[in-house]
């Protein structure tokens, strides 16, 4: 089959590579749709964010194949059950656990989610797979969806409900992580919610915002047409960033207090730490460098939590449930994804063009990533 091989950062290339093959309680998945995330971009051209080092040690050893996480496909095959005894070279059985049978079948368009706690060590045995040192990330801890086929683990698989396209049903990913984000950051009812950045994740943690519990919704941004999507999505007030003093119309708006609950999109960490209430909540929805200043002593001195929203390289994804759930909304028409693919491109040798209009949005006038249909 076609795949993406990395041969050093900036450097990628559709190549030939041998088909996958399912192990036990795997699936093969023909892939009809994949999307970049951005965070894979920056990898891939080797920006020093989390899991550089990993990547860049991989990178030594030869070419790899790395990213894509977004994406949707249909079943086309499954792995051998997984055994019941433990595989040889086990002697406890303790650290063994089997998983359910497979609810999807062959023929089954589904997407899958990028996160699996490996099921066997001390953290997974004591129910905290999110304490799981060695998860499996799709893309990141072995090969992803920048290929013809992917194999995934059957129990990560989520079935993509009628009505929903694979296009959708691949830029499903950031809106579970935009659910999952405001989940962690529990929204408390008419709380305001400041939202810094109008890109794909601010424009996604809006319209959450709208449908849950918030108050007064607030967007920055630094393009009249992206704030014009915010207030469709859902905004109260839209801030241009590039105009606005946004720490005082912020304060303004919320009767010099601040806002309840933070979203930072878009790299602005300074500008979240002044416009959070004291007591309030940042999540840091935006990939940062390894090293970005932080003012900590602010933060310290307003008593300001700082949460993540476990999502995306390196960290801990939605579960299948907030899939589910971000599929249906999908479905209802309560969140519109179609609205922000904005560049389609066919074909599996498009793959090296839609890594460069994701990372270069504003150049090529995208506004999510650029999609690769495959089928
Ligand atoms: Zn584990």
């Amino acid at each position: 089959m076609l795949a993406l091989v990395l041969h050093g950062f900036g450097n990628a290339a559709v190549e030939e590579v041998p088909d996958p093959v399912p192990g036990p309680g795997e699936v093969v998945i023909d892939v009809t749709c994949v999307q970049p995330s951005v965070t894979e971009c920056m990898l891939l051209a080797g920006e020093p964010i989390a899991m550089h080092q990993v990547l860049a040690a991989r990178l030594a050893a030869g070419p790899t194949r790395f990213g894509g996480h977004e994406f949707a496909g249909v079943i086309s095959a499954a792995g051998p059950p997984i055994p019941t005894n433990p595989p040889s070279g086990e002697k406890s059985d303790k650290s063994w656990r089997g998983v359910p049978d497979l609810s999807c079948q062959p023929g089954d368009l589904v997407t899958a989610v990028e996160t699996a706690a490996c099921g066997r060590c001390a953290a997974c045995r004591r129910d905290r797979p999110d304490a799981c040192p060695a998860p499996s990330v799709l893309g990141f801890t072995g090969p992803g969806a920048f290929a013809e086929r992917v194999v995934v683990p059957a129990r990560t698989v989520v079935r993509v409900p009628d009505g929903v396209s694979a296009a959708q049903a691949a830029a499903v990913q950031p809106l579970a992580g935009a659910i999952h984000g405001h989940a962690v950051a529990a929204v408390r009812p008419g709380d305001t919610v400041l939202i810094i950045g109008a890109g794909v994740m601010g424009l996604l943690h809006t319209r959450v915002a709208r449908l849950g519990n918030a108050g007064q919704i607030i967007v920055t941004g630094r393009s009249a047409a992206k704030l014009e999507l915010a207030r469709r999505a859902g905004a109260d007030l839209v801030l241009d960033a590039t105009r606005e003093d946004v720490v005082a119309r912020v304060l303004e708006a919320t009767e010099g207090i601040g806002a309840d609950v933070v979203f930072e999109c878009a790299g602005e960490f300074e500008q979240a730490a002044r416009g959070v209430r004291r007591g309030g909540t940042i999540v840091m929805v935006s990939v940062l460098p390894n090293h970005a200043p932080a003012p900590l002593a602010l933060l310290r001195e307003r008593s300001v939590a700082l949460l993540h929203p476990r999502s995306g390289a390196g960290g801990y994804a939605p579960g299948s449930s907030v899939f589910e759930h971000a599929l249906r909304l999908v479905r209802r028409g309560d969140v519109e994804l179609q609205g922000l693919i904005s560049h389609r491109l066919k074909g599996i040798e498009a793959l090296p063009e839609a890594l460069e209009i994701t990372r270069y949005k504003h150049r090529y006038g995208a506004l999510g990533p650029a999609q690769v249909e495959l089928a």
